[in-house]
């Protein structure tokens, strides 16, 4: 698999560009403003973004795509389509909301993890619900205190489950295994275990992100496996018991930020700063979500046709 490089913001901005040279843009949208809310955007999903606006906005019939059509459309891009047509009981959205919870509220009290952007438990893609993190600027390296925190962060959501309800899902099936692959790559690929010390074990990349290699021979002693084990194992609990002490700290922060996840469905940072600082969200509560969207013939053809490339992305059928 070859990487390709991600764009830097310089990058993002002549990717919006090019894309957007055919799209009637309302003057609210700044492509610098949208290029510096992208980092870890590939080109592909920046086209993807142009698109999805460019498709929000010819839903409503709109003449220009607007700043608000971008950021319907980043949403869908980052986080996959809402699954409208998924109705989850009162418990699944207790337990989503709950589980969520813990991820922000951890997320938001270790100065590794990157700001929480948004936090949602209307279900899009596999996932029931989502905590969305930016990283504030460019990222190329990765350090180790700021891996500690995000493995901390990873865990909270189960955490946050077990401290509610002392029941465990098996929702947090994806959180676990980042967190275990990351703890891994810290100690077999990026030499950040003391005991260990700044050796690779395995070889070729990516391979520890698989797991054990069972085909080839690996290059350390069946002792330093054990060894690993126990380091990556170690370091997945430390992260465990420290997002712990910070949600049983914040129990009544987590209780509102779940129970306003269950009335408003979608929170982002401000909202979340609010409740932490004890604070309830007054806002008007979401209206029950637009299911049929116009036919095609109603929508925008100039916006439309205006698209560079056939947009890839099929209207969302409801
Ligand atoms: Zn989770």
């Amino acid at each position: 698999r070859i990487m390709v490089p991600r764009p830097d913001l310089k990058g993002r901005l002549g990717v919006l560009k090019v894309h957007t040279r055919r799209v009637p843009l309302s003057t609210d949208v700044e492509l610098e403003v949208i290029a510096r809310g992208t980092p870890g955007m590939t080109g592909a999903d920046l086209e993807n973004l142009v698109n999805e606006a460019a498709l929000f906005a010819a839903r409503l019939n709109k003449e220009k795509v607007e700043l608000s059509d971008f950021e319907q459309a980043k949403d869908k891009v980052f986080m996959g389509p809402e699954r409208k047509s998924m109705i989850m009981s009162e418990q699944e959205k207790r337990n989503t909301a709950v589980h969520e919870a813990g991820h922000a509220l951890v997320g938001r009290m270790l100065p590794g993890c990157d700001p929480v952007h948004k936090v949602t438990i209307i279900p899009r893609g596999q996932a029931l619900g989502l905590t969305w993190s930016l990283p504030k600027e460019d990222r190329i390296n990765l350090y180790k205190k700021k891996l500690m925190d995000q493995l901390c962060m990873s865990l909270g959501g189960r955490l946050a489950e077990e401290l509610m309800f002392g029941e465990m899902s098996s929702g947090a099936a994806n959180d676990i295994e980042q967190a275990s692959k990351l703890a891994r790559a810290m100690v077999c690929r990026w030499g950040m275990s003391e005991k260990l010390g700044p050796l690779a074990f395995g070889s070729g990349d990516g391979e520890v992100f698989l797991g054990r290699d069972f085909a080839s021979k690996p290059d350390y002693s069946e002792e330093t496996a054990k060894s690993i084990d126990a380091e990556v194992r170690g370091i997945v609990m430390g992260a465990y018991e420290r997002a712990k002490k910070i949600l049983v700290e914040h129990m009544e922060s987590l209780k509102r930020i779940a129970e306003a996840l269950v009335e408003y469905e979608t929170i982002d940072a401000a909202d979340l700063e609010i409740l932490i600082q004890g604070g309830q969200l007054t806002r008007a509560k979401p209206a029950p979500r637009v299911v049929a969207p116009p036919k095609e013939e109603k929508k925008n053809r100039r916006i439309l046709d205006a698209l560079d490339g056939i947009p890839k992305m099929e209207p969302e059928k409801a």
